[in-house]
């Protein structure tokens, strides 16, 4: 059932099996997980499925720096369904290399591997309607297909991993019946979680407090609560309950909120690629079940393991758009409608330099110097992506050089200075509100670096092609538009050490045992994927974890599958 927290009497207290606190991916996928279980469970969520604007302002806070990390409450959505109202729908699992400790990312290692996560993935990726768990070329698009590049075959680069494409699935709309029809879960719309009231020990959570804009309070005791509110607002509403534990639940070690990740992403370079461009495939594939997928560049584990390299891959990127010297009337087109884009969207298309009447005059030149190629992407995009269900990924250009900038996407070493602490600011609740201060160091674009420069000698050696980059604005290159805006992670860091994580292998709060996380605040490290399948994996996990701690009559995950 769905239901309306503003119906709640004033001062209710509720009763279930498990309270789940924000229905985003993780939130939804973990209620409809439990429910097949036997679990009551109450899902609680701040927005409803519209955004609406007063409920959305409760995200608004502070920034360190605007040009590393955009305002809290842009690249967020507080809606049923999360930040998936608005996502792009990237999908991959991590690397098996990425839950290793490794000496050179500092503060890496998670306290689960690859192996304890795989299980849960096929299902991560039929939720996500990303199609099957396959990410190898050759496995997911057939063993006939094509090399991304003709001719580049290294021991040390791979272009056989691929991404895939969810539709992409907003949780919301998605889900909105199966949460509404399912016996066992009680949705309340507008119930904003105040509080983590802790019971006088502090070692269990008595009561999760909420209250409506309308002005109603109540709350829920569960025998296990779970915070599903996002990389942020988790660390938020932690920090916040400090009533019993003065520093916030669960941060005896003042963890919480540190070791704040995002990626490291930018634009880098020329790939300057030999023979045709139908040596290289640089756009979308389709997988026999409908689903797009894209290949990219990406060095080996035990390459990485050899060189010291962090995680990261590479995309086929067309140049730069702020710089009409491309020439391309598309690309001049994007630059010219990036106010019509949205803030999470049009944010790449604009790089803090004021554009000049000139710089306009050159765009608009290249729209009317390229009418054909302009009207065949304006009629794709109506197409395949406007009206179609199943979305076009973004926009790929046909390439008529072989010439390509490279897209970075890397892990960023997670340092505890970079961190979500509390503002001097309240918001209409009373509930103080965050302040980001996003960073990197100096061993992210160096890592970047060397990459870039691994991959322009495996280039140059198999004679495919040259790679060349600016090794003087690579870090401003890397870092123009900031910290990628989507993604909030390691705010609640996994770990078996209660003095330098917050959760533990099963994401129960180390001192709190009956207060778990489902989310990317959980991750140690930030891996080269985007986040959301992963956390999706681990909140099937936490399924399982809950229905075993729980004393219910439980059904396994297989006596599930099999009714
Ligand atoms: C523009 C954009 C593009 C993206 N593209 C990709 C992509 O291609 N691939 C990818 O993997 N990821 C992508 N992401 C990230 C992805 O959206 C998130 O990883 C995902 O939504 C996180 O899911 P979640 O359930 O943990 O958190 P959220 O989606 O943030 O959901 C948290 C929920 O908690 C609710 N909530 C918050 N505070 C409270 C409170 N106090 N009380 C009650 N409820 C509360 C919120 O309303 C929300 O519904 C993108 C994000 C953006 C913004």
């Amino acid at each position: 059932m769905i239901d309306d927290a503003a119906n709640i009497q004033n001062g209710a207290t509720f009763h279930t099996d498990v309270c789940i606190v924000g229905a985003g991916p993780a939130g939804i996928a973990l209620a409809m997980d439990l429910s097949g279980r036997g679990l009551s469970v109450m899902l609680l969520e701040s927005g409803y499925l519209e955004l609406d604007a007063k409920t959305q302002s409760l995200y608004e806070g502070e920034v360190a720096d605007e040009r590393m990390h955009s305002p809290p409450d842009k690249y967020r959505q507080r809606r049923l369904g999360g930040s998936s109202a608005i996502w792009g729908g990237r999908c991959m699992p991590m690397d098996p290399v990425d839950f290793e400790s490794r000496d050179y990312v500092a503060n890496s290692g998670w306290p689960i591997s690859y192996s304890d996560l795989l299980p849960y993935y096929p299902e991560a990726n039929a939720l996500a309607e990303a199609g099957r768990f396959s990410y190898e070329a050759s496995e997911a698009l057939g063993p006939q297909v094509a090399p991304m590049i003709r001719g580049f075959n290294s021991p040390k680069i791979r272009t056989t991993g691929l991404e895939r494409f969810s539709c992409p699935t907003h949780f919301g709309t998605r889900y909105f019946k199966r949460l509404q029809l399912a016996p066992l879960i009680k949705v309340w719309l507008g119930a904003n979680c105040v509080r983590l009231g802790l019971n006088a020990d502090g070692r269990s959570l008595q009561t999760t407090e909420f209250a409506t804009l309308s002005g109603n309070r109540f709350s829920v005791s569960a025998r296990a609560t779970v915070l599903a509110t996002g990389g942020i607002e988790t660390a938020r509403l932690m920090l916040a309950s400090r009533d019993i534990a003065p520093a916030g639940v669960g941060n005896l070690h003042d963890v919480v909120g540190r070791y704040y990740m995002c990626h490291i992403a930018g634009n880098v370079g020329t790939l300057s690629l030999k023979g045709p461009p139908s040596n290289v495939l640089h756009g979308y594939e389709m997988a026999p079940e409908g689903i797009y997928c894209r290949r990219r560049l990406s060095v080996t584990a035990e390459e990485q393991r050899r060189r010291g390299l962090a995680n990261a891959v590479a995309r086929l990127h067309f140049p730069r758009i702020t710089d009409p010297s491309h020439r391309n009337g598309v690309l001049s087109g994007l630059f010219l409608a990036r106010k019509l884009i949205s803030y999470e969207y049009g944010k790449r298309l604009n790089d803090g330099n004021a554009a000049t009447l000139g710089t306009y005059t050159r765009h608009l030149l290249n729209v009317v110097a390229d009418p054909l190629d302009t009207s065949a992407f304006l009629a794709h995009w109506l197409t395949k992506r406007t009206l179609a269900d199943r979305k076009f990924p973004s926009v790929i250009l046909r390439n008529r050089t072989n010439r390509f900038s490279l897209e970075m996407h890397g892990e960023q070493t997670p340092i505890a200075e970079s961190r979500v602490t509390l503002s001097d600011q309240i918001d209409p609740l009373g509930m103080p509100k965050v302040r980001v201060d996003w960073r990197y160091c100096a061993a992210d674009i160096e890592s970047l670096r060397r990459t870039l420069d691994l991959t322009a000698e495996e280039f140059e050696a198999s004679g495919t092609g040259r790679f060349e980059y600016q090794r003087e604005t690579l870090e401003q290159d890397l870092t123009r538009f900031g910290a990628y805006g989507g993604h909030h992670i390691g705010t609640a860091r996994m770990g078996h050490d209660v003095r330098s994580s917050v959760v533990n292998a099963d994401c129960q709060v180390h001192a709190v045992h009956n207060l778990f996380i489902a989310g990317s605040a959980v991750f140690p490290t930030s891996s080269q994927a985007n986040p959301t399948l992963t956390l999706i994996a681990l909140a099937l996990r936490l399924g399982d974890t809950l229905s075993r701690r729980l004393d219910t009559r439980r059904l396994s995950r297989t006596e599930k599958a099999v009714a």
